[in-house]
């Protein structure tokens, strides 16, 4: 039995130069670990009688659905500030794209899937431990409002991939709004094919910015709106304690969706040169330097546009660095809204960025919990003591300082509560996640995937972070920080 999959296919449309055709090369003994079935309502796939084994040999790629495109992107990009000329989908394929039932265009790929003629060196291949990161990552970021890339469907290969060691091999489908990426548009800059780089930029406005398909100046429209889709994006991370890990060019979309959850984590203790990657040795993509390297990537993509936004490249210099000079203040912008929200404050005065930031170093000084911090907060807005709602004594001041703050707010009116305080604690509540995937519960679901093929950890901490607000259910144990001995301090990339 196949699955039907609705294609589009608007891939297909584009210039040739932007894809190669390939099929996936079939795996030993597909298993499904996970289908998400609501995505796959949304996206228009009815999945009505299909069972384990018919969803493993689609998601595997072992049966190729009816009507795929089946082809891997072109793409180039700036990786730890160097250019590669040519990346692409070395280890992915674009099964094709669909029209989701709220009328969006969606790309479909399988990633794992193996060579392709953009593989360089590599095998082609994905290890099941980054298959179950992306797929709880990506899918606790959507449940926590953060535009993101999805996880339809995870398989293990029943093969072994030899990285480091031999470690069992997985495969994952992303779904994204699209796969256009910052080093899209500089593979074809850098080959000055302006012809695929129009179509590229026509798509990407019709795609994810459809009120710019009358813009006098395309090129520079695109970049503009880009520019602050991802500074949203990016305030959102900061709202988070979340840290991307490798923000290369490629590794950055034009829809403003996170994209490529390698060595990706969630901070805990709130420090803001905090760094998981192992390979990230410089810092270079540390929690606090991820608004400036934004900026940077964006650059790129001005470089990129150029040519076509002015028959001069000269005179479209000026216009473009107007725009990337907005970035930080986009970025302090966003930043500030959502620590307004996280803090319960509906109005907005001249001293609250200079509040969250005294609040933040207070953080950083008693090593508070990022995330379990903003909980207590909220207790505390309900009435509580800090010292019941287990603040750390260091932040004592600066509470008295937030105390004063909301003294000056208007009463907040809920519909469902009945006094001030417990409105002040629903609205923070509802802005201040008490789930995060940390580490080191998705260590421990790789360990448990990896070393003995248990995927009931797994199950259950998607369960978990994929109601991150909800703490009706006993699942405490979830929202605590690591212990010493538990520590995750170091991630690695996908590859
Ligand atoms: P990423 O680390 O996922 O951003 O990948 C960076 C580049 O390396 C992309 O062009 C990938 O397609 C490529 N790549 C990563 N892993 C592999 C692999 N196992 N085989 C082939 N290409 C890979
Ligand atoms: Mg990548």
């Amino acid at each position: 039995m196949n699955l039907p999959i609705p294609f589009v296919n608007r891939c297909l449309a584009l210039p040739a130069t932007c894809h190669a055709r390939v099929l996936p090369t079939p795996v030993a003994a597909p298993g499904l670990i996970a289908f998400n079935a609501p995505l796959a309502a949304e996206l228009g796939i009815s999945a009505e009688g299909a069972n384990p084994a018919t969803l493993a040999g689609i998601f595997s790629g072992n049966a190729v659905p009816e009507g795929a495109a089946s082809v891997a992107l072109a793409y180039a990009g700036h990786q730890f500030g160097g250019f590669s000329p040519q990346l692409g989908d070395g280890r992915a394929i674009l099964m094709g794209d669909v029209v989701d039932v709220h009328g969006r265009a969606r790309d479909l790929q399988w990633k794992g899937t193996g060579r392709t003629p953009f593989s360089r060196g590599g095998d082609g291949r994905a290890a099941l431990g980054p298959v179950l990161r992306e797929y709880l990552l990506s899918e606790a970021m959507h449940a926590l409002g953060v535009p993101t890339t999805r996880a339809l469907a995870a398989v293990t290969t029943g093969e072994q991939v030899l990285r480091d060691s031999a470690l069992p091999g997985g495969i994952v489908t992303r779904v994204a709004a699209s796969h256009l990426r910052i080093g899209t548009f500089q593979y074809f800059a850098a080959r000055r094919d302006f012809t695929t780089l129009q179509a590229l930029v026509k798509e990407a406005i019709e795609r994810h910015y459809p009120a710019l398909v009358q813009a006098d100046n395309a090129a520079l429209a695109l970049l503009d709106a880009v520019a602050d889709k991802q500074a949203a994006l990016v305030a959102k991370w900061l709202g988070l304690g979340f840290i991307h890990g490798v923000m290369n060019t490629d590794n950055m979309t034009l829809s403003g969706e996170t994209i490529d959850y390698g060595p990706c984590a969630f901070m805990e203790a709130f420090a803001p040169d905090t760094v998981f990657s192992a390979i990230d040795t410089q810092g270079r993509y540390a929690y606090a330097e991820q608004p400036r390297i934004l900026q940077w990537n964006l650059a790129r993509l001005a470089e990129a546009l150029l040519a076509l936004m002015a028959e001069d490249p000269e005179q479209a210099i000026a216009p473009a660095m107007a725009i990337l000079e907005t970035v930080p203040e986009r970025v302090s912008r966003y930043w500030l809204a959502g620590f307004r929200a996280k803090l319960g404050l509906t109005t907005a005065e001249e001293g609250d960025a200079e509040l969250v930031n005294g609040l933040l170093q207070a953080m950083h000084a008693a090593e508070a919990d990022f995330t379990l911090t903003f909980r207590q907060l909220a207790a505390v807005a309900g009435g509580q003591t800090p010292e019941m709602a287990g603040l750390h004594p260091h932040l004592a001041p600066w509470i008295a300082q937030w105390q004063a703050r909301l003294a000056r707010e208007p009463a907040v009116m809920l519909a469902t509560a009945a006094n001030t305080f417990a409105d002040r604690t629903a609205l923070m509540l509802a802005v201040n996640p008490l789930f995060i995937p940390r580490n080191h519960r998705v260590e421990e679901c790789i360990r448990a995937a990896e070393d003995n093929n248990d995927f009931t950890a797994f199950h259950r901490l998607l369960e978990v972070v994929t109601k991150p607000w909800d703490d009706s259910v006993d699942i405490l144990a979830y929202a605590r920080p690591a212990l010493p001995a538990e520590r995750v301090l170091r991630t690695f990339c996908g590859t």
